[in-house]
């Protein structure tokens, strides 16, 4: 058996049950292995084993009360999964969903995602099965005071600096912040995506969504095209699909659908994105409502949106959203790119459909970095006391795509064939914390 297949092995005896976090291992196994096999100093230094066990799995109950006075309990989760080239950076998750194979497949991603930044962020990740929907704002507070209250033990500024994800955006960034500064007595830059009046970067809600359209532009631009002009398929309402759709626009694309856990919406007129955000942001509505407030739309309760004729898809709503057969029929209509919004919105069949018909595909950890590189420029600007013009944050994020999509298309020449971004990332993302794992010795 080969060093890859035996870590393998014994990554999925040790973790039973634990689908999501197998497949994303099973992905960065599969692709590295160039590198991997042409070296024995990885299998020397057991960094296989090393990267794929985490430094810290902390599980913790979070009692709350909800507003009949009863209390409630639900569980914390923050993986620490590795340091060896920065501070532990990743989101919180809050969904029912949650569990210890998702947080862990997020924050054995975030290793990767926040290698190619280019800057000095570890991979992490936390959250908890609590369920926003339909929650009061008391019981929000409620539950992120008691959730901090038990993470605040594990986390610091240069120890390990959580931000949002699903299910938590600036309101409960900015409830976890307070309690944090209050048990501590620190004002320090320990969570990012903080709000404007107390330590937050400006552009840092529209990082993730801007930089996926950047960095899908940079796709298509070496392959002599651009959004200009393109029908474009978004699942997802969420912060990181409201931000990409606004970048497509501005870019000259039109923007025809939007998704939430209900359903979706097509307007073959372009989405009109101020009522997706009145819905979204302010009202925290349904998308359906979309529909009856704009009549060139239709809303839909069954499918998804990629049945939509498109010229690129950008997933971004959640994992494993995107199937073999839809990107079959992605195929089948035509469509030219796929950058991936969410942490691993493709399963990995449907990867293979799209890579076999030589769509351009531009996986999760270099396409959605730009969110967590400007949490990584709002931690630099806590540390300097300085606040950064939105046009300063917004240009180096520019920058740090275009870094991210040369060195994945570079390590995909060198070490796979040219335009294999899933194997160039994965590539890319592991060698600089693989030689900083190596040079530290434990
Ligand atoms: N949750 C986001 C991600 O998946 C952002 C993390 C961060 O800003 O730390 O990368």
């Amino acid at each position: 058996m080969s060093y890859i297949e035996e870590v393998r092995a014994a990554v999925a005896a040790r973790n039973a049950g634990q689908p999501e976090f197998m497949q994303a291992v099973d992905e960065v196994l599969n692709t590295i292995r160039p590198v991997v096999e042409s070296d024995d100093v990885y299998k020397r230094n057991a960094v296989l084993e090393r990267i794929t066990e985490p430094d810290r799995q902390i599980m913790f109950r979070v009692p709350w009360t909800d507003d009949n006075g009863n209390m409630r309990v639900n569980r914390g989760y923050r993986i620490q999964f590795n340091n060896a080239i920065g501070p532990y950076k990743g989101g919180l998750r809050l969904h029912p969903s949650v569990n210890l194979s998702i947080i862990k497949f997020l924050g054995f991603e975030q290793i990767f995602k926040n290698s190619l930044t280019g800057l000095p962020i570890g991979g992490g990740k936390g959250g908890s099965d609590f369920d926003p929907k339909g929650k009061s704002e008391r019981e929000i507070r409620d539950f992120c005071h008691s959730f901090m209250t038990e993470l605040s033990r594990h986390i610091g500024a240069d120890t390990d600096v959580p931000a949002g994800d699903i299910g938590v955006g600036g309101r409960e960034i900015g409830y976890m912040y307070g309690q944090y500064k209050r048990i501590k007595n620190l004002y320090e830059g320990v969570l990012t995506g903080k709000g404007l009046t107390y330590g937050g970067s400006l552009a840092r809600t529209e990082a993730t969504g801007y930089g996926l359209v950047y960095i899908t532009e940079n796709m298509l631009a070496a392959a002599n095209d651009g959004i200009k002009g393109k029908t474009v398929a978004i699942s997802g309402s969420g912060n990181v699909a409201i931000y990409a759709a606004q970048k497509v626009q501005t870019l000259g694309g039109k923007v025809v659908t939007m998704s939430d856990s209900n359903g979706w919406i097509y307007d073959p007129n372009g989405i009109d994105l101020a009522v997706v955000k009145d819905i979204k942001e302010v009202k925290r509505g349904r998308i359906k409502e979309y529909a009856d407030r704009v009549k060139s739309a239709e809303y839909h309760d069954s499918g998804k949106v990629w049945q939509v004729k498109c010229d690129v898809a950008l997933p971004c709503a959640t994992q494993n959203e995107l199937d073999e057969n839809d990107a079959h029929t992605l195929v089948k209509n035509k469509v030219k790119a796929v950058g991936e919004g969410a942490n691993m919105p493709s399963t990995t069949e449907a990867i293979n459909v799209f890579q076999a018909a030589n769509v351009l595909f531009m996986p999760a950890k270099a396409a959605n970095a730009g969110g967590v590189a400007v949490s990584a420029l709002e931690m630099s600007q806590n540390s300097q006391r300085l606040a950064w013009t939105f046009d300063e944050v917004d240009g180096k994020l520019k920058g740090i795509m275009k870094g991210i999509f040369d060195k994945t298309a570079e390590a995909a020449k060198l070490y796979s064939k040219p335009a294999d971004y899933v194997s160039g990332a994965n590539i890319a993302g592991f060698l600089k914390v693989a030689q900083a794992m190596i040079a530290q010795g434990v």
